[in-house]
């Protein structure tokens, strides 16, 4: 299915000359999302996920349908001080900004093997922290799935050795 026509594009949004892809066209249109959410766990029910970890916050509306319909857990990945619990951090540098994640400490248990899952990958900076967030609690990481890659970005790059996924590239 060709998912492009959903998806808006703006213009210098957050800033001037960031062509932002809007999802929120997608995601209003119920077909198209539980179709795209379909797509992508046809990809993941190919590996073995013991559990799928996103970060904040469209990667919890990838991630969290995706474990739902695969029976799978989901971890969340958070701006700092948002977890209630123990946590581990690390810094991150996003395609217009910097901020820092964190994740439990009980939030995967090593050996899990895990997918990662977000709404787009741009230059890799967020889904590189929370591999390495996920590899410090000892968890493996068998691939990374997005609805959206923007392949001029080089963000692949950043994930040397990891299966990745997209179902829209730009
Ligand atoms: P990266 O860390 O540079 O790969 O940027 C990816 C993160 O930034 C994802 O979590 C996205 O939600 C967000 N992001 C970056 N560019 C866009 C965009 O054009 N549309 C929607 N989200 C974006």
């Amino acid at each position: 299915m060709d998912y492009k026509p959903y998806i808006r594009i703006i213009e210098n949004f957050p800033k001037e000359g960031i062509r932002f892809k809007d999802i929120t066209t997608l995601l209003k249109d119920g077909n198209t999302y539980k179709q795209a959410i379909d797509e992508i766990a046809e990809y993941a029910k190919q590996m073995q996920i013991d559990i799928i970890a996103g970060p904040e916050a469209r990667g919890f509306v990838i991630g969290a349908p995706l474990a739902y319909s695969l029976g799978k857990g989901f971890a969340p990945v958070r701006k700092e001080g948002k977890l209630p619990s123990e946590v581990i951090s690390a810094d991150y540098d996003l395609e217009y900004g910097k901020d820092r994640l964190s994740m439990h400490k009980d939030a995967i248990q090593p050996g899990q093997r895990v997918l990662i899952a977000d709404d787009l990958l741009a230059t890799g900076g967020t889904i590189s922290t929370t591999i390495k967030l996920v590899e410090e609690l000892g968890g493996v990481i068998v691939g990374a799935a997005f609805l959206i890659e923007l392949t001029y970005l080089n963000g692949r790059d950043k994930m040397k050795g990891i299966d990745v996924f997209s179902l829209v590239k730009y």
